[in-house]
């Protein structure tokens, strides 16, 4: 075998992925069909879930240091509130995936893990032990193949997935330029009677111009050209603004399409290779982050023999439904965007809805992904959902609940401060049978109650196991009995059976 797992694309999906397997103890091989890094700037920015995630690994203040907090976001460009989202980090951060992927490439080769560019897969072979991977004329063997591969896949074509969708009914160009005769740092969605277009100053001097037109839908494979932007902007804006330098240009449409299954024996896919979408709100880099922080401890658990295969089936189960609710709403926000006196009014009612506290928030919940929840089997309002991010105090010292899951472990967190003082208790034998794979930690939150999105306030828990990925495998509420049986069952199925079971 070349390496445990090997990842097609280096992307920020292939990378996030890579290093959540390395810290899971991993081998991983990253195979880019580029020769080098293309500093395409491409997507825009992160979410709150998407920067909890690397704060519980601690590498988000790399990521802050360089990116601008937004005070507000957007539905289909309709400004909406951030600032009251339960969060430590109430906003969008803007942020070129140019500089996210530089910034993840750097932790990827700190882990340890292995890029080869000008590696392109062109055949994938699965049988019962392994993968064969083609690169052109040569090929590597691993255990299991992730498709990180973006949203043209050739690892999803190879291994025969389907991937329904949606067809585009529109053309978007998109590209980063000066615009010399612009008076305005920001011109924000305006709207003509055939598309809309928008021009933002990302850096001093530079533009990011988007067109959107809805009477032309351009085919896959048309090259894009600045010429194409400048006559686009033209005919939506009524002049070029003097366009010139263009730095990068691109296309992107609402075809919004799904694969049918993210697991087919040892291949697997994440990110774009599992989903395309039209980009609104700025959710699919963010998506893809996020399944490569569900996928990661999982397959690292499974290849190094601390768990069973059939935890990865929870992949798909978990994952392709957030997909889908993620599709669902950018094809709402592809509606909202239409040209026409209808859709003008529709968007000036469904603007003033938002006006509305409750349905800012619930739009806020799915952009920020903080509502999503994996079926875990357990009724406590927090299963299933990310866990806060609470202040504790432990005998070390005070911590946060993301600092304790940095080294990406399992966690078991004893909050009964009586427990606490007594010492030996039935919470630290259970977690005995998994001593070396999961982490007990005793500690006193600061708070009665906690803020989850969606619930409000929840009442402090009394034991708390959270996965690596920062969601609640299992939680026991303060006022009733520890159900120590349920506990055991919780720990065995996220964790494997206890060695000594
Ligand atoms: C205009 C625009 C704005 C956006 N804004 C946002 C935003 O603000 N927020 C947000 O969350 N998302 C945004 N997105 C979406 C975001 O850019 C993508 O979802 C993100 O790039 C997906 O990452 P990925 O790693 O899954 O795939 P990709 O970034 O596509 O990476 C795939 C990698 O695989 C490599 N590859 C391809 N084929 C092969 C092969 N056969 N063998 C080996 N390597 C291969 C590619 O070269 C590439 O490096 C935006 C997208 C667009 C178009």
């Amino acid at each position: 075998m070349d390496a445990d797992v090997v990842i097609a694309g280096a992307g920020p999906t292939g990378l996030m992925l890579a290093c959540e397997l390395r810290l899971a103890g991993a081998d991983v091989l990253v195979v880019e069909r580029l020769e080098e890094r293309t500093g395409e700037s491409r997507a825009g920015g992160m979410h709150s879930r998407t920067l909890e995630v690397l704060d519980q690994r601690g590498i988000l203040d790399r990521f802050l240091k360089i990116g601008d907090p937004q005070p507000v976001g957007h539905f289909s460009g309709l400004y909406l509130e951030f600032d009251e989202t339960e969060s430590r980090y109430p906003y969008p951060l803007m942020i070129l995936q140019s500089d996210i992927e530089r910034l993840l490439e750097e932790w990827a080769v700190e882990l340890g893990v292995r890029i080869q560019w000008s590696a392109e897969v062109s055949g994938v072979r699965q049988d019962e032990s392994g993968v064969t991977v083609e690169l052109g004329t040569r090929a590597v063997r691993a255990r299991y193949l992730v498709g990180c591969d973006g949203g043209r896949s050739a690892v999803r074509k190879l291994a025969s997935v389907d991937f329904p969708g949606t067809p585009a009914t529109m053309t978007a160009l998109i590209g980063d330029v000066e615009l010399p005769e612009l008076r305005e740092d920001y011109v924000w969605v305006r709207r003509s009677a055939t598309g809309d277009y928008s021009a933002i100053a990302f850096e001093p001097g530079w533009y990011r111009v988007i067109t959107s037109e809805y009477d032309r839908v351009a085919g896959r494979d048309e090259p894009v050209t600045f010429e194409q932007l400048r006559e686009s902007l033209i005919r939506l804006a009524g002049t070029d603004f003097g366009m010139r330098a263009p730095r990068w240009i691109s296309r992107f449409s609402d075809a919004a399409r799904q694969a049918a299954c993210y697991r087919t024996g040892r291949v697997l896919l994440a990110g774009d290779a599992a989903h395309i979408h039209f980009p609104a709100g700025g959710q699919g880099l963010n998506m893809g982050v996020q399944d490569a922080v569900n996928l990661g401890w999982k397959l690292g658990a499974v290849v190094t023999g601390r768990a069973p295969e059939s935890l990865l089936d929870t992949y798909h189960s978990e994952r392709h439904p957030v997909g889908e609710r993620v599709l669902h709403n950018t094809r709402a926000q592809s509606a909202l965007a239409r040209p026409g006196a209808q859709t003008d009014a529709l968007r000036d009612v469904f603007g003033s809805l938002m006006e509305i506290d409750e349905v800012n928030r619930r739009l806020r919940g799915m952009l920020t992904a903080l509502t999503v929840r994996y079926e875990v089997g357990s009724d406590h309002p927090l299963a299933g959902r990310r866990v806060p991010d609470e202040d504790l105090t432990t005998d070390a010292g005070d911590v946060s609940v993301h600092q304790l899951l940095h080294a990406a472990r399992p966690l078991l967190l004893d909050l009964r401060a009586a427990a606490a003082a007594s010492g030996g208790d039935e919470v630290a034998a259970v977690a005995g049978g998994w001593a070396g794979r999961v982490d007990l930690v005793r500690a006193t939150s600061a708070e009665d109650f906690w803020m989850v999105p969606e619930l409000d306030e929840v009442p402090a828990p009394a034991v708390l196991l959270v996965r690596p990925d920062g969601h609640v495998a299992w939680a026991a509420a303060a006022d009733e009995p520890l159900d120590v049986p349920a506990l055991r069952t919780a720990l065995a199925t996220w964790f494997g059976p206890a060695p000594r079971d």
